[in-house]
């Protein structure tokens, strides 16, 4: 099972794709966290990477296409995985898309997590992570409206929309409801 799951910043997605990976059984791919592992790691890579994310701007595609591609190279990923973050634009989804035609791995689903704008800065504020400062939050919702919205309608045919209004519980119950819906749509 190969799914993308996309959502602007505090829709819950995090949270959402940990479960769902859990419970499909596969790898959850957030580019988010492999940043922050390399950020961690205080590797050269790592600090030029924390000058992007801390500002809330994206990291260049080359050297993000360039962790994915060693990420799903990883054997835990021949099953299939939940990418989580990536794409973020048109460019990083024709990129994706040749890389799986390539591999003949193609896509199942794009699953569409969203939340209205309070939402969002509720659970944003809450979170307290190092880069969620107001500039940051600002800057990567800019990002999502101006490069990530557009990208959706690549997936056409390919989509699922879930509300993310609820307790983590409720909504991972609509993922798995409108995902296996959509799976099975054509048995
Ligand atoms: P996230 O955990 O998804 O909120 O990602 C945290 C930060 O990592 C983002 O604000 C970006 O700076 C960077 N990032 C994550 N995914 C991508 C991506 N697909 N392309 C570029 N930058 C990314």
């Amino acid at each position: 099972m190969r799914l993308l799951i996309i959502g602007p910043q505090g829709a819950g997605k995090g949270t959402q794709a940990t479960l769902l990976a859990q419970g499909y059984g596969i790898p959850h791919v957030s580019t988010g966290d492999l940043f922050r592992e390399h950020i961690a790691s205080g590797s050269q890579l790592g600090l030029a990477i924390k000058a992007f994310t801390d500002s809330g701007a994206l990291v260049p595609d080359e050297v993000t296409q360039q962790m994915v591609t060693e990420r799903l190279a990883a054997p835990d990923a021949h099953a299939g995985w939940l990418l989580d973050g990536f794409p973020r634009n048109l460019t990083q989804a024709r990129w994706l898309d040749a890389l799986l035609e390539e591999r003949e791995e193609p896509l199942d689903l794009a699953v569409l997590l969203e939340a209205p704008d309070e939402v969002l800065l509720d659970r944003l504020l809450s979170r307290g992570r190092s880069d969620d400062t107001a500039e940051a939050i600002s800057r990567r919702l800019a990002i999502y409206h101006r490069e990530t919205v557009p990208m959706i309608d690549y997936y056409d045919g390919k989509t699922v929309r879930v509300d993310g209004v609820g307790e983590v519980h409720e909504v991972q119950q609509r993922l798995r409801k409108a995902i296996d819906a959509a799976l099975h749509a054509g048995d």
